[in-house]
């Protein structure tokens, strides 16, 4: 428990579970107060609630799909009136809908691009405004390792995490002068329930990939999140990080 966050108010999309809930609980240690959404997991998330509120943060959750641009908004406004201001956002949601090319479907496709790319269109743009008028912003955003290398059966994943990718560095570019700080961060693979669906022959192909040999834990990422939101970070922008086990080296 630190207080390098403390008094800083931070939205973390698709926090219910996994990567984002560790990021939630890593800010909060840090001194953050937390608000964060959700799509579907309404009991892990008001579980999470009680949880930051326990440490003594303030914390409120929004039940929403983060590809929907209109909510998006309306969550931003409804978090700056309540809290102030929004200093840290990490665009963490995302989902999987593997298969090969030659077999995906345009649904597929569009919902992979829509959840994991559009989505951080649309909170950036839901809180760029608030931190420009604050000279003062942290915008955090998970890619992928396959974002950067490729992977076979995931070309709309891989496509959504290079797009993401770059619309870090562009967003980077556009808000530095306004003293606002736009990182990636790329995880290899991590334990959480998006890996839990892999089967046991990919597990192994995977591992083989890993020069540490082994999968990483959400609090793994979750602490490289939190360096980026610190001012131990504050000369960093446009920054991809991965933390992979050594993959992408
Ligand atoms: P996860 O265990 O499947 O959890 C996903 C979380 O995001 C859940 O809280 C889910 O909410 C939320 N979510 C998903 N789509 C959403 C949407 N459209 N709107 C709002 N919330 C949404 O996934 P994870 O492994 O923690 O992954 C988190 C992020 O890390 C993703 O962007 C993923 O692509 C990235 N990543 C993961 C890995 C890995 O190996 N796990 C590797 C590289 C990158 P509900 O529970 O309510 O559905």
């Amino acid at each position: 428990m630190g207080n390098k966050l403390a008094q800083k108010i931070a939205l973390v999309t698709g926090a219910s579970r996994g990567i984002g809930r560790s990021i939630a609980l890593a800010l909060a240690d840090e001194g953050a107060d937390i608000a964060f959404t959700y799509r579907t997991s309404t009991e892990s998330a008001e579980a999470l609630v009680q949880e930051l509120q326990a440490k003594g943060r303030k914390a409120v959750c929004y039940q929403s799909d983060a590809s929907d641009f209109t909510q998006a908004i309306e969550i931003a406004q409804n978090i700056i009136k309540e809290f102030g201001r929004i200093d840290i956002l990490v665009n963490n949601a995302g989902i999987t809908r593997d298969g090969l090319l030659m077999r995906m479907s345009e649904q597929d496709w569009d919902a992979v691009i829509a959840g994991n790319l559009k989505s951080v269109f649309n909170y950036s743009k839901a809180v760029c405004r608030q931190m420009m008028s604050q000279h003062q912003g942290k915008i955090i955003n998970i890619s992928s390792v396959v974002g950067i290398i490729g992977n076979p059966g995931q070309a709309n994943y891989v496509a959504s995490k290079a797009g993401v990718i770059g619309l870090t560095k562009s967003m980077a570019k556009e808000l530095a002068s306004r003293n606002i700080q736009v990182n990636a961060v790329a995880p290899g693979f991590v334990n959480t329930d998006m890996t839990e669906k892999l089967n046991e022959k990919q597990k192994e192909a995977i591992l083989s990939l890993i020069p540490l040999k082994r999968m990483a834990k959400p609090e793994e990422i979750a602490s490289v999140v939190r360096f980026l939101a610190s001012d131990d970070a504050g000369y960093m922008t446009g920054q991809v990080l991965c933390v992979d086990g050594g993959m992408a080296m």
